[in-house]
């Protein structure tokens, strides 16, 4: 085979690879770690993360609805943190590793009937109030991290916590179930 020949085949090889692998599920998806100290017990061993729980938290402490300062101060008083939180811009926040149990789910049950929903699950706090929307930015931030979280835990589920919680809880308040949905099968 002439030098030519074998470099054009090489170049079609190259090609035909970066069109045939897809992106790694996790890549491009930015997290910035903020671990904090309540809300969350270590577990000794890998658990099982079979659901990922999705929340609405707005800072009812002063007029700035949506600072995730003031979110925090609320999760600390209650003893509670999702392990992220995504602001109104898009920005995920790591408040717990996901190997440690958050407590995030309360008293709930799964549609498997298993009710220690903390234990196997991981929870995602979006930035929101009961009369506003989440933003565009948030969508594409979660389904970003849903699809990264998804190709490493056998999730089963991926609710919310009304679903979870139904007649105790309403969030996420205003989310568009199809729409998430739809992004996510994307691509
Ligand atoms: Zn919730």
């Amino acid at each position: 085979m002439n030098l030519v020949l074998s470099a054009i085949l090489n170049l079609l090889l190259i090609t035909g690879q970066s069109h045939s692998a897809r992106p790694a599920p996790c890549t491009g998806v930015k997290i910035v770690n903020h671990i904090v100290n309540w809300g969350q017990r270590k577990m000794e061993h890998p658990r099982k993360i079979e659901a990922i729980i999705i929340h609405s938290s707005y800072n009812a402490l002063d007029a700035d609805s949506f600072s995730v300062k003031g979110i925090l101060r609320e999760y600390k008083d209650a003893g509670v943190t999702p392990h992220y939180i995504i602001d109104r811009s898009g920005t995920i926040f790591r408040l717990a590793p996901d190997n440690n149990v958050a407590y995030q789910a309360g008293k709930s049950r799964l549609p498997d009937g298993k009710t220690d929903v903390n234990s196997v699950s991981l929870g995602i706090e979006i930035v929101n109030t009961m009369h506003d929307s989440p933003t565009k930015a948030q969508y594409v931030s979660l389904v970003k991290l849903v699809r990264c979280l998804e190709s490493k835990y056998p999730v089963k589920y991926v609710l919310g916590h009304k679903d979870i919680a139904p007649g105790r809880k309403t969030d996420p308040w205003n989310f568009d179930w199809a729409k998430f949905h739809s992004m996510l099968e994307q691509e």
